[in-house]
């Protein structure tokens, strides 16, 4: 049992909260409300200067045995905003830099600075609280208690980020419309189809706020037209000024990002 399920063990109509409840708001890292709504203007509410990723003489081996070298050498800036794809062969390290990028894994050499703040030196408590406030995760397997409805799964990304009760609802509530699903929001997430609990992923990982939505190829498990689907709420939350970035090997897909990063044979390059 994984500490998420484990989280969601008890029956009942609530969703419990481990601690006590957080401060819900005039906290320094409190989400600005409002910003999920793709129709306004703001997006995250944080500077819009600088890249929001930024990638300095970075490697990553893994040390085996055997020892793979998975990212050779490389720089890369990521501005803020924009659909952001990685595109490249399988086994060319797109995961292996997803997990960089989303401050799951360090580097072995080099540096990832994430809206300016270097995040290699960090704690593992303080990077896994930055990664908590500002990123935001879409995998091509959902990831979602079938048993659970729509909203109580997307409530569960706030209650990692201990926000209170009425906080997380007013979250679901808001990411769950930005991803039109309001209608679905008291269905058992099982019961949806592919593409719908693909968007209910997306509404989770969009909680918080986040600067950085990072995707795993997100269309993966889903037929043609429904991924379209997926991709034009993508691409609408591009848009919105979140940073979108999606790791596909279609090369469709790929050809839809305002910046498109191409790796091979663990060589990151910029088209
Ligand atoms: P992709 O996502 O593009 O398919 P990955 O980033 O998963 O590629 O993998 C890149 C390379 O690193 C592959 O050769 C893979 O076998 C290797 N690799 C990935 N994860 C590990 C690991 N934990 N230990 C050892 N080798 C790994
Ligand atoms: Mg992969």
């Amino acid at each position: 049992m994984t500490r998420l399920e484990e989280l969601l063990g008890e029956p009942g109509p609530e969703l419990s909260v481990p601690a006590a409840d957080a401060p819900s708001s005039g906290g320094s890292d409190a989400p600005s409300s409002g910003s999920l709504d793709a129709g306004s203007s703001g997006g995250p509410d944080v500077p819009d200067t600088g890249p929001v990723l930024s990638f300095r003489g970075c490697t990553r081996t893994y040390p085996g045995p055997p020892r793979v070298r998975a990212l050779l050498p490389f720089d890369l800036d990521i501005p803020a905003g924009g659909l952001v794809t990685v595109a490249g062969p399988s086994g060319s390290g797109k995961s292996t830099w997803l997990s960089l990028a989303g401050l799951l894994d360090r580097p072995t050499s080099g540096t990832v600075a994430l809206d300016g703040q270097e995040t290699t030196t960090l704690s593992e408590i303080d990077r896994t609280d930055l990664r908590g406030r500002m990123i935001g995760f879409v995998f091509q397997a959902f990831h979602l208690m079938p048993l659970r409805t729509v909203t109580e799964n997307v409530e569960l990304a706030g209650l990692y980020q201990g926000m209170d009760r009425a906080t997380r609802r007013d979250q679901a509530a808001e990411a769950l419309a930005v991803v039109g699903l309001t209608p679905r929001a008291m269905a058992r997430a099982g019961q949806l189809s592919g593409g719908e609990q693909q968007r209910v992923a997306i509404a989770r990982g969009l909680v918080g706020a986040p600067r950085l939505l990072l995707c795993d190829e997100p269309t993966g498990n889903l037929d043609t037209a429904t991924g379209a689907g997926i991709v034009t709420i993508l691409e609408r939350l591009a848009a919105t000024g979140i940073t979108v970035v999606v790791v596909t090997h279609d090369p469709d897909l790929a050809a839809r990002g305002t910046i498109r990063v191409e790796i091979r044979d663990g060589r990151v390059h910029v088209r």
